[in-house]
């Protein structure tokens, strides 16, 4: 058994204690100090992500960004970098997990909320449960990769021994309608450049 996350956010003192007697996830344990949901939280959060997403959209990359918060504070901001880093594990999530390990120094992240504005794919969502965060919150399903119950369910599996806990939905259009104008202008691109002649 892996000892609860619970004393680690005490131990640093800065924030508020959330619950006296906080929630308990599958198993019976604690979702540690992760804050209850709050939907107005969550959506600044989820603005914070869409504009780390935009940075993607720069270099080629699909404009996916994702924000790791502690304490209602923000650890890591990132965005996916596949295309410009040529890297095919540098999704905006990864990259926000090795960044908030590295700023708590540990690998366990249960006092961790994780925001994406695209549903996670199952590299994703395996590195989001070996990490342990406590809570995802998402903007917009992906329908051909997603790993948070659109094609697998990796958060939620009977056989895993952690469980995540899921948001979806907050500023799912902004997050679609983005992601939408990306496609269309990479198709338009790409029809661009096959009309034009051979050198
Ligand atoms: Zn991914």
């Amino acid at each position: 058994m892996e000892p609860s996350g619970g004393l680690t956010a005490a131990k640093d003192g800065g924030g508020e204690v959330a619950h006296q007697l906080p929630p308990r996830g599958h198993l019976g344990v604690p979702f540690s100090s992760v804050s209850i949901p709050d939907p107005l939280a969550d959506e600044h959060f989820m603005r914070l992500a869409l504009l780390s997403g935009e940075e993607a959209s720069i270099a080629g990359d699909m404009p996916v960004g994702a924000i790791a918060v502690r304490n209602g504070e923000v650890i890591a901001s990132t965005f996916n970098t596949k295309e410009a880093t040529g890297d095919p594990t540098a999704h905006a999530e990864m990259l926000a997990l090795r960044a908030a390990s590295s700023a708590l120094g540990r690998w366990r992240l249960p006092d961790v909320t994780l925001y994406s504005t695209l549903e996670p794919c199952m590299m994703c969502a395996g590195a989001i449960v070996l990490a342990r965060i406590g809570r995802l919150v998402f903007a917009t399903r992906d329908p051909r990769t997603g790993a948070a119950g659109s094609v697998f369910d990796v958060l939620d599996h009977p056989m895993l021994n952690h469980r995540v806990s899921v948001t979806e939905g907050i500023l799912a259009e902004e997050a679609a309608d983005r992601l939408r104008m990306f496609a269309r202008a990479l198709r338009n691109r790409e029809a661009r450049s096959a009309h034009l002649p051979d050198k």
